[in-house]
């Protein structure tokens, strides 16, 4: 399985570098062998990984390997920490940042081209999984367009954007129809994100098609993160 921490703008430096001390010593001792990514805010990207299964990914960046984009990051800068994990098309860069599908697939195809892993993220408004499955279904395979689904280090996660920080997540029902849908279309493996908390860790893991997890709010306290970690090692 697949537990993803997405820190969004929360974390400094130092108390990353704590979060992963900690995080590396809990799956060391537990004996975890799920894939763990963290995604700290580009600030706090350090070499500081301390187990195989954990591996740090960067929230968003730029397409290009260095220039004249003011306030960015790109490869260069990235190359330096080791970072070879990203996270694309993510709800808050579409809807807060504006970041169009097409801007989004060109991040995708350089960052591919440079052999990354890419948890790219699809997700409907809520307006639109009120239409129903056909609308929900017809809103995410548009956020494929210009993406490569054939990817081979291509992770998907279905992150509804009325469940993202709401402390509403998606059914168990709907979850399952949207992934075991989604699965039809693309192969890779499929996560879910919208409020995920230690509560619902297991029901959601243990959902058809559901690979793993996203998690934002509640992986910003190690501890929670460490014990969805556990969780998904019961169930692997
Ligand atoms: C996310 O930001 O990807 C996310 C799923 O956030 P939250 O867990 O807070 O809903």
């Amino acid at each position: 399985m697949i537990i993803a921490a997405n820190f969004k703008t929360n974390h400094t430096r130092a108390s990353t570098k704590a979060y992963m001390q900690t995080l590396g010593a809990f799956v060391e001792n537990e004996g975890i062998s799920d894939d763990i990514l963290v995604f700290p805010p580009a600030t706090a990207l350090e070499h500081i990984i301390t187990d195989d299964n954990i591996r740090m990914g960067i929230q968003n960046a730029y397409p290009v390997e260095k220039g004249s984009f003011t306030g960015e990051v790109g490869l260069e800068q990235i190359a330096e920490f080791g970072i070879k994990t990203i996270l694309i098309g993510h709800s808050e860069r579409r809807h807060i940042l504006g970041e169009s599908q097409e801007e989004i697939a060109k991040k995708f195809a350089y960052f591919s081209e440079a052999g990354f892993e890419i948890v790219y993220c699809v997700g409907e408004p809520k307006e639109v999984r009120e239409e129903g499955i056909e609308a929900v279904m017809q809103y995410n395979l548009a956020q494929f367009e210009g993406i490569d689904i054939h990817y081979d280090k291509l992770i998907v996660a279905y992150e509804p954007v009325w469940a993202i920080g709401t402390g509403l997540s998606a059914s168990n029902e709907q979850i399952e129809e949207t992934l075991s849908k989604l699965q039809e279309y693309v192969s890779a493996p499929l996560l879910y994100g919208g409020s995920v908390k230690v509560a619902n860790t297991k029901e959601i893991l243990a959902i058809k098609h559901c690979e793993g997890i996203l998690v934002g709010t509640a992986s910003w306290d190690v501890n929670s993160f460490c014990e969805m970690a556990a969780i998904a090692k019961q169930l692997s």
